[in-house]
């Protein structure tokens, strides 16, 4: 594993250059922020009318079209949703994508599956923090960074590597560790992860341990503090310490339970299907599922998100979290 820190990843090396971030959602607004702190030039494109128009503005920024704001810069970042970056792309990057400039983006879902094809002559770059937007500008304020990967897609001018580095530094990433990486491998294990693990597997187990409490006849609020809730507090010890720092917090009775049921939960036959999820991403068969269902205007997406914000566990969840005082209030 190569992974650079900031004495590997001057900045220098991208001072005299224009940034152009196009997008100011989760990502955009902390690295825009954290690259202008770090006394770098930085160009925002948003959309007016948008919420995040006026965020930016709110900021001290002055946003302009995504068109504009690509003419304007050398670098170009493209931090807008994955579905919508190739008409983005095509639109308003694609016609002042000269010689020289660099394109940018944080995940390599569009460069990976084709959906866009740069120029021979400039270079394609990834910088992807491996956290949130608020955590980026959250690190990045009190001194830290959040780790990242780099990777070079196109080395067009023989300094690819050293301006995403830069880059890299100036949104405090170097600081925390930048592990290189390649277009194919962050867009595969991403989908992969968010599906089998993160986002798909652990709903599911929610909702199916919610389910069978409730369908057992236990009341839901206790089924929701024993089936959701408490996976915070677990989650938070494997993340400080791994699976051991966590297997010695809790009852040895839970770390019996743990040793012998999960086997039972998580078996041969659920890892055969990962690994046939694996394959479906690596064949690009999921991303073309997933730009069609975009290209027809999303009728199945929008069907599951309905159904899964009309689920029980949603009704319970949001009475008892009202409760929590401690919670931030969020929509
Ligand atoms: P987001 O949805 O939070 O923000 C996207 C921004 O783009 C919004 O401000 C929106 O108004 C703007 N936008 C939407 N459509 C547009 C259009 N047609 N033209 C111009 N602007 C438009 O996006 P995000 O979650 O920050 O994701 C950006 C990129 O970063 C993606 O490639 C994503 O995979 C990657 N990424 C995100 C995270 C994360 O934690 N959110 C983490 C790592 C990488
Ligand atoms: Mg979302
Ligand atoms: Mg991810
Ligand atoms: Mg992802
Ligand atoms: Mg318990
Ligand atoms: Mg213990």
């Amino acid at each position: 594993m190569k992974i650079y820190y900031e004495k590997d990843a001057p900045i220098d090396a991208i001072k005299d250059e224009t940034i152009a971030i196009i997008g100011y959602g989760s990502q955009g607004h902390a690295h825009a922020q954290n690259l202008r702190d770090s006394g770098l030039k930085v160009i925002v494109g948003q959309r007016p009318g948008s919420p995040n128009y006026d965020l930016a503005v709110k900021h001290g920024f002055e946003p302009v079209s995504a068109e504009e704001a690509a003419k304007a810069a050398d670098i170009i970042m493209v931090l807008v949703p994955d579905h919508v970056q190739a008409s983005v792309y095509e639109n308003a990057i694609a016609p002042h994508l000269t010689k020289g400039k660099m394109l940018m983006f944080s995940h390599g879902f569009n460069i990976h599956f084709g959906q866009i094809q740069p120029p021979e002559d400039v270079d394609v770059t990834m910088v992807a923090p491996k956290g949130p937007g608020h955590l980026v500008r959250y690190e990045y304020e009190r001194g830290a960074g959040v780790p990242s990967l780099v990777a070079i897609e196109r080395d067009a001018t023989g300094r690819a590597l050293s301006r995403a580095l830069g880059y890299a530094t100036g949104i405090g990433a170097s600081r925390a560790g930048v592990i290189e990486t390649t277009f194919k491998e962050e867009t595969e294990t991403d989908l992969f992860g968010e599906q089998c693990v993160l986002c798909g597997g652990v709903s599911e187990l929610i909702k199916a341990g919610f389910e069978t409490l409730v369908e057992a006849g236990y009341q839901p609020e206790i089924a929701y503090f024993e089936c959701c809730h408490e996976l915070k507090l677990i989650v938070d010890l494997i993340y400080e310490g791994g699976l051991a720092r966590m297997r010695y917090s809790i009852s040895d009775t839970a770390e019996y339970g743990d040793y012998t049921r999960g086997k039972r939960i998580i078996t041969e036959e659920t890892k055969k299907e990962m690994k046939k999820i694996l394959s479906e991403i690596q064949t690009g068969e999921f991303a073309k599922e997933w730009m069609m269902e975009n290209k027809v205007n999303r009728p199945v997406f929008n069907a599951l998100r309905r159904i899964n914000k009309e689920h029980k566990i949603e009704e319970v969840g949001e009475k008892l979290r009202s409760m929590m005082s401690w919670l931030k209030k969020k929509d």
